[in-house]
């Protein structure tokens, strides 16, 4: 399988890291859509949210924790940000390893495109 994701997980593929523990990591985007856009994603391989299951919810959790905790020692929790899952072809996903946006540090407009 040639997974992108997991190549950075492996640590052959570098990036502007910023938070990992035993299960999740967390890197810049590389191609950010605003002045804070970080992508926060597991060290195992779960396709989309399509995949996510009594097994493997529990990673999930701790995404939104770990990006709770972000958020407020990176600054922008009072502000306010997005969390955003693109899932299958019509979400927009591209990358197909499950992923979640983080972008904060302007006002987000609604509804996306
Ligand atoms: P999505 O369209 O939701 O699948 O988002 C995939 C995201 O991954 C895009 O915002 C890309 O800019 C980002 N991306 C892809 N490869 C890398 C990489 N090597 N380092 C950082 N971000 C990446
Ligand atoms: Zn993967």
């Amino acid at each position: 399988m040639n997974c992108i994701f997991c190549e950075i997980v492996k640590g052959n593929i570098e990036t502007d890291a910023i938070y990992e523990d035993d299960k999740i990591i967390a890197f810049n985007d590389q191609n950010p859509q605003a002045p804070v856009h970080f992508l926060v994603i597991p060290k195992e391989h779960i396709s989309s949210a399509n995949e996510i299951n009594s097994a493997n919810a529990s990673i999930i959790g701790g995404i939104y924790a770990a990006v709770a905790k972000l958020a407020k020692e990176m600054g922008f929790a009072e502000d306010g940000y997005r969390i955003v899952n693109n899932c299958g072809n019509d979400g927009g996903q591209t990358v197909h390893h499950i992923h979640f946006h983080v972008l904060a540090g302007r006002s987000l407009q609604w509804p996306p495109g």
